[in-house]
């Protein structure tokens, strides 16, 4: 039996975008929606006409038990699950009531957050489908579950990662979750309801509570493992703005809208004003994180996914989009619960936003972001070559083709402001800086530092694409030598997922709904090429167990880290004088793009080599004392004392 009231509702100020508030005796649903429209519920087979209350927040309460029951907010005849459902059926149509203490897994209570300092983070960037769809024991290919299988917990510990990034898993548009017997295939950049797990990456997506619990499960079992959950969220744009649930519920308010006012000259001389909605996403429009109640919305929702779904940081896609105060208010408020929540994201749009670029949350702006981080695009590209052409070569390519003699020194000192974390430093010349001229890091823990990720080649198609006639021997060297420079690095570590096991996309750069014969990481690789993992998994222990490569403070980079003398092919750095507390005094790390053995004055001491020709052992592979030291061809040299 449903019966309505105007509920106690205390208007936008206090709205947290609790649409449906459930308890056994009443559910209470409230919509922010324009004050003019017609707003009601549709609740199971009833329809409960909503009450304006002031300031454009509508409410109305069902007494009694609703749970389980579908609804679907309906503003002026257009109808839509709401901008926060909880729960929703298949395809996310339409939002369910439910008592979220139902969708929690056993034990879900006693789940501890993993949370670290900064500094002590390294992140695994992968999507659910890659990683387990063609792994030949998961029992859940291509699902949340996969990362609950020992198999795939035993190899991110075995890897050494601490942080899995994974790619969208809120309910996205572009799979069909009808039909999932059939394979389909998409990145997920197109959100549909934001505050909802993908049903896609569940078992059963026409069980409103299963990808809930399934999800909270994977957390779960990543958690037990000490891995911590970084979520990718998408708040700068929606797949589209027509069938967007922000648009259904309240038109135009969450976009930024460019008015164009054309004169027509015709008898009347009339006054045409044509709408159009601001692209700097690159999709077709950008949400306006500006106003207050889009700004609302974001806050809302990560809260909720740190308190619901005790995730511990996001990756924001397009921060560049959003403006500055409000990531300042999400870092503030994500404060409120623990400071070691983790957040960064990309630091540019897509195209020019309807904001003012000083306003906006770009990679030049990161000063005035304490605590975010945003992507070194820097150092990736002098790595490995610039994002608008994969067949133009990086640092390791150009040495690889012309020994050492080539103009690399702007490339090397890209390198080098990507050695440091981004941060100002005096042996870093910035003018010549691949694109940035002033360092725009404040400290070494608001740099991502990478070398790949999803949205471009894998580190093996770009050198295969870069370099001609590389052969496999070089393949493997540059490969190891790029990610030596990435995890010796003072940002914070990143890597794309099946990197550690040669992973190829065929060459394909964009692969956001390629098949998975594309997509998928072969784990075929991880017996194919031993060697490859046993670098990258030791290149991870060696940064964790050491300090001095993760210093958590551009003061103490600047006087712990200091450049060697080293031909242009090659960069060389000392950490000195116990860098962090290291238990090392001194640790020298010399990078050789070069085709072939290059000797670098090491500074008097008694060393034991630890990383050596492609092979790396902290025990010591061997001793030298001062003098010349030959670094092999391709490859990365590190030696202690
Ligand atoms: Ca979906």
């Amino acid at each position: 039996m449903v019966a309505l009231t105007i509920a106690c509702s205390p208007g936008r100020e206090a709205f947290h975008f609790d649409e449906m508030t459930y308890s056994p005796n009443e559910t209470v649903f409230r919509l922010f929606a324009p004050a003019d429209a017609d707003c009601y519920v549709q609740l199971g087979d009833d329809s409960l006409h909503m009450q304006l209350d002031n300031d454009s927040i509508w409410t109305v309460t069902a007494f009694g038990d609703q749970k389980g029951k579908t609804y679907e907010f309906v503003v002026n005849g257009v109808a839509s699950p709401g901008v926060f459902a909880k729960a929703v059926t298949v395809n996310g149509q339409k939002a369910v009531v439910v008592d979220m203490r139902d969708s929690d897994p056993k034990g879900w209570e006693s789940d501890t957050p993993v949370r670290r300092p900064a500094q002590d983070i390294v992140i695994y960037e992968m999507h659910h489908r890659d990683f387990s769809v063609a792994r030949p024991d998961a029992k859940y290919p291509g699902k949340f579950l996969a990362l609950t299988e020992p198999w795939a917990i035993d190899h991110l510990k075995t890897l050494g990662v601490n942080a899995v990034h994974i790619l969208p898993s809120y309910d996205y548009g572009s799979v069909d979750e009808t039909r999932l017997d059939e394979p389909q295939y998409n990145w997920g950049y197109d959100p549909v309801n934001y505050n909802v797990p993908e049903g896609g990456y569940s078992t059963d997506p026409t069980n409103p509570l299963c990808r809930i619990r399934e999800f909270k499960q994977m957390v779960q079992a990543l958690h037990k493992a000490g891995i911590a959950v970084i979520l990718d969220v998408v708040y700068n744009h929606t797949y589209d703005i027509e069938h967007s649930n922000f648009q259904r519920t309240y038109p135009d308010y969450y976009y930024r809208i460019i008015q164009n006012t054309q004169t027509i000259q015709n008898t009347q001389n009339t006054q045409n004003t044509q709408k159009k909605y601001s692209n700097g996403s690159g999709c077709g429009n950008e949400t306006a994180s500006e106003k207050p109640m889009m700004r609302r919305f974001m806050v809302e929702s990560v809260k909720y996914w740190v308190n619901e779904y005790h995730i511990d940081g996001f990756r924001f896609d397009l921060m560049g989009c959003h403006d500055i105060e409000t990531m300042n208010t999400i870092r503030r408020e994500l404060d409120a619960i623990d400071p070691t929540l983790f957040i960064y994201g990309e630091g540019w749009s897509a195209g020019e936003c309807a904001l003012p670029s000083e306003q906006l949350a770009t990679k030049a702006n990161v000063s005035q972001l304490p605590r975010i981080a945003a992507f070194s695009d820097e150092l990736r590209d002098a790595l490995r070559g610039p994002f608008s052409d994969d067949t133009k070569m990086g640092w390791l390519g150009l040495s690889s083709t012309s020994g050492c003699d080539a103009d690399l020194g702007a490339l090397k000192e890209s390198i080098k402001f990507g050695i440091v974390g981004g941060i100002a430093h005096p042996q870093v010349d910035q003018s010549l800086v691949n694109y940035s001229k002033e360092a725009w890091a404040k400290e070494p823990t608001q740099m991502i530092s990478y070398v790949s990720c999803h949205d471009d080649m894998c580190l093996v198609d770009r050198l295969k694409a870069s370099v001609s006639g590389i052969t496999d021997d070089v393949l493997i060297r540059l490969d190891l030598l790029a990610q030596t420079a990435v995890f010796t690095s003072q940002g914070v570590p990143f890597m794309l997922a099946g990197e550690e096991l040669l992973r190829t996309k065929q060459g394909v750069h964009n692969s956001f709904e390629s098949p998975d014969s594309i997509n998928q990481i072969d784990w075929a690789n991880k017996e194919r090429y031993p060697e490859v993992f046993d670098y990258y998994s030791r290149l991870i222990a060696l940064r964790k167990n050491h300090p001095a490569f993760r210093l958590a403070s551009a003061d103490l980079v600047r006087k712990h880290l200091e450049f060697l003398e080293a031909p242009d092919g090659v960069v060389a750095f000392r950490l000195k004088d116990h860098a962090g507390g290291d238990s090392w005094d001194n640790i020298i790390v010399i990078l050789n793009a070069c085709a072939t053995e290059q000797t670098i004055t090491v500074p008097q001491g008694s060393y034991t080599v630890v990383c050596h020709d492609g092979h790396i052992d902290e025990m010591g592979l061997k001793t030298f004392t001062a003098g010349s030291f030959a670094v092999a061809p391709f490859s990365a040299s590190i030696l202690r004392d």
